[in-house]
């Protein structure tokens, strides 16, 4: 830019006339002014805030070449198109990578030299390469953008190796070339590490406010897998006619929940990096055009996606660090308009996640862990997400606004505040006091009293605040903690992996401490059973079972079977659920089989019609939730060695199920309708006297009450788990 000053440039009407747009958005004119006077710039900007504009504007003015490194070579040729459809010359830009043949890559090099080419885009490996420095050193470079700056550092959630050589190559240009570096996600920690790595030197920062005002956030506690797969469908169903993503940590869940969602009526589709590569492009394409409506992905799908209307994202497990969070709910409602995130999320998915960096060196682990924490910290917090989220990325946000229009679970249902102030003030001091920074559980030992190897070692059960704390619990001070941190009381250290730190506003704090009230932090294991309340039969409906009943025993009788064997109880229960009114929705009823429903449909069927007509009954959307063979394998298998006649002890011990357990799994299969003969068995602990008479008492009785039938033989004095297996037998042969 030598010869301009920048008041010289009127940038608005140069962005008129190249891209046409009337106004600059957010601060793309002062970015655009800083890399025109020759400054590192540095840029962090959410997706969708207008970053590409940022270099491509001042590249197309500047004299010379603006170098834009880019990680993807799919992504590359779309900007190339983009900003080529702007312009009449075709020559203003071009792509430099692996993908050109030596004739094409002359052509672009003698328009780069010969100044037709405003921006050249070139991939990281590319730009590294040796006989490339020869090339880059031909023609006058304006300036070099790096996009997706946050893969130089390995805190990010897409580290790239050869992003970290594009430094290297850059110092061989013999004279001074600014630099840009922009990126959608960047913590505090990562942000240090680009502008380290890049040696940016007085550069400009600009930060644009992460926060997506339209996007809800909410976290839901997964009882078990079946149980989110059902809930998911139930969101999905509400949903008419909008598209979503959901993310799955493996290519196994992703193939199994799209077939779900595809036998429920969702047109779904997989899209993983086992896929063909034109498989791949064809889901994505058939996404675009509304074909699919959901695609469930492993992380591979997203980049580079750009679809504005996505309406909902959810991760049916969590994701591995709140950035990769961030960047896939980031993904919904790009439009402005809306967007719900839902995270589904238990300790067990914690566990597997942590699972797949056992193959990571040592520091990898140490680091994947430390992003997982900061997850389960997200998770957990009681406070808004939304001011979590964005205190991640180092932005303090008031939560009145996400508050005010629900934005987020915890905003929606607040829980009750605790005031904290006190506990706040020992915290702080327990911090200062401790002359070597510490990791927030050796803080809470303190504040405990708990005289752990390293409290000992600091000698830190000294301290007058040792055990200050120890009327509350370890859920109490964790929430508290890390309430210091989220109103910036206190600082992680980033370069120390995040031991905390007092920060100025902190030591004000002390000397002067304000009211703080906090929700206290979620307890799900806990709370999993207030989740699950809604989930049993306490809202089944009284009065229909009632009417059911007496409709089973008619059957019953015309069958001449005993009521119990004809439908189990459960099953009915789950009717007075779901309301089934069709045969259909019958056969769904679980323990009723096909041909279960084509006989007892017609009986039980318009009568609960009737029931929901008169009562004025809506009838929950879920009914229909079909799984697939829902077996799990030990059920398979036990199914399996049952036909081959083997012995339950040989069964329990190779499953390695205590003997009673296996009898659970045996009811379980039976109940689920699937019949089970194991009268080879039955033979070889009891006389065939008894269990002839037994199975006359099943037979005879109205409920099949194990009691009441040991009461009967009481004599035999039986174990309970052989009546158990007797009825099991009974009931089974009785099946349809
Ligand atoms: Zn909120």
């Amino acid at each position: 830019m030598a010869g301009n000053t920048i008041s010289q440039i009127n940038l608005s009407e140069l962005l008129q006339k190249n891209f046409g747009f009337n106004m600059f958005k957010g601060e793309q004119e002062k970015i655009i002014e800083s890399i025109l006077s020759g400054r590192d710039t540095f840029v962090l900007m959410p997706t969708g805030g207008g970053k590409s504009l940022c270099y491509q504007l001042p590249g197309i003015i500047s004299e010379g070449t603006a170098v834009i490194v880019s990680p993807l070579i799919a992504l590359m040729k779309n900007q190339v198109d983009l900003v080529r459809n702007y312009n009449e010359n075709e020559n203003v830009a071009h792509f430099y990578n692996s993908t050109l043949n030596v004739g094409q890559k002359k052509a672009v090099e003698q328009d780069v030299k010969d100044g037709r080419t405003k921006l050249l885009y070139i991939a990281p490996e590319t730009l590294a390469k040796p006989d490339n420095i020869e090339f880059l050193k031909s023609f006058k470079i304006s300036f070099v953008a790096i996009d997706e700056a946050h893969c130089i550092s390995e805190w990010g959630h897409d580290f790239r190796p050869e992003y970290r050589k594009i430094k290297d190559a850059i110092k061989k240009i013999p004279y001074h070339v600014p630099i840009m570096a922009l990126t959608a996600t960047a913590t505090p920690k990562v942000q240090l590490d680009i502008v380290k790595n890049l040696s940016l030197k007085n550069h400009n920062l600009f930060v644009s406010s992460f926060n997506r005002a339209n996007l809800y956030y909410e976290i839901r506690y997964k009882i078990n897998d079946d149980w989110a797969v059902k809930n998911i469908i139930q969101f999905i169903k509400t949903q008419e006619g909008k598209t979503g993503i959901i993310y799955v940590l493996n290519r196994k869940s992703a193939e199994k929940i799209a077939e779900t969602l595809c036998l429920n009526g969702i047109k779904a589709a997989p899209y993983h990096a086992g896929l063909e590569a034109k498989l791949r492009a064809n889901t994505q394409d058939q996404f675009l055009n509304e074909d699919i409506h959901v695609i469930v992905a492993t992380v591979a799908f997203g980049m580079g996606i750009d679809k504005p209307d996505i309406r909902f994202v959810i991760h049916y497990n969590i994701a591995k660090s709140l950035e990769n969070y961030y960047q896939e709910t980031g993904r919904a409602g790009r439009d402005g308009l809306e967007g719900n995130c839902i995270a589904y999320f238990n300790y067990k998915d914690i566990t597997k996640v942590e699972k797949m960096l056992s193959d990571k060196t040592v520091t990898e682990r140490e680091r994947g862990m430390l992003l997982i924490d900061e997850t389960v910290a997200y998770i957990e917090s009681g406070e808004c997400r939304r001011k979590f989220l964005l205190n991640y990325f180092g932005e303090e946000y008031d939560s009145k606004t996400c508050s005010e229009g629900k934005m987020c679970d915890n905003c929606a249902k607040p829980k009750e505040k605790v005031n904290v102030t006190e506990d706040i003030s020992l915290s702080l001091n327990i911090i200062n006091s401790c002359i070597e920074a510490h990791y927030l559980p050796h803080i809470m030992n303190i504040a405990l009293g708990i005289k752990s190897d390293g409290v000992a070692s600091y000698k830190h059960d000294l301290m007058p605040f040792f055990g200050q704390g120890k009327d509350k619990n370890e859920h109490y001070w964790t929430s508290v903690l890390r309430t210091t941190v989220i109103h910036g009381l206190v600082y992680r250290e980033v370069e120390e992996y995040g031991t905390l730190k007092l920060t100025d506003k902190g030591r004000a704090y002390l000397k002067e401490p304000f009211k703080i009230e906090i929700s206290l932090n979620h307890d799900y294991e806990s709370e999993g059973d207030i989740v699950l309340a809604g989930n049993n039969n306490s809202s089944m409906d009284k009065e229909l079972y009632n009417i059911l009943l007496d409709i089973r025993k008619i059957e019953a009788k015309k069958a001449n079977k005993p009521p119990y064997v004809l439908i189990q109880a459960p099953s009915l229960e789950e009717m007075c659920l779901k309301y089934p009114i069709s045969e259909e929705e019958f056969s769904h009823i679980t323990g009723v089989t096909k041909a279960m429903a084509a006989k007892y449909a017609s009986a039980f069927c318009p009568v609960i019609k009737d029931y929901v007509e008169e009562n004025d009954i809506i009838r929950p959307d879920d009914v229909m939730v079909k799984t697939i063979v829902n077996k799990s394998n030990d059920k398979v298998k036990i199914i399996g060695a049952i036909d081959k006649k083997i012995s339950l002890e040989t069964i329990s011990k190779e499953l390695g199920l205590k003997f009673s357990d296996l009898v659970d799994e045996l009811e379980s299969i039976v109940l689920n309708g699937t019949k089970l003969n194991i009268r080879y068995y039955l033979k070889e602990i009891l006389d065939d006297e008894v269990i002839d008479e037994m199975m006359e008492f099943f037979q005879k009785n109205e409920t099949g009450d194990i009691k009441e039938c040991y009461e009967n033989f009481i004599d035999d004095d039986l174990p309970e788990d052989d009546i158990r297996l007797v009825k099991l037998q009974f009931i089974g042969e009785n099946l349809m």
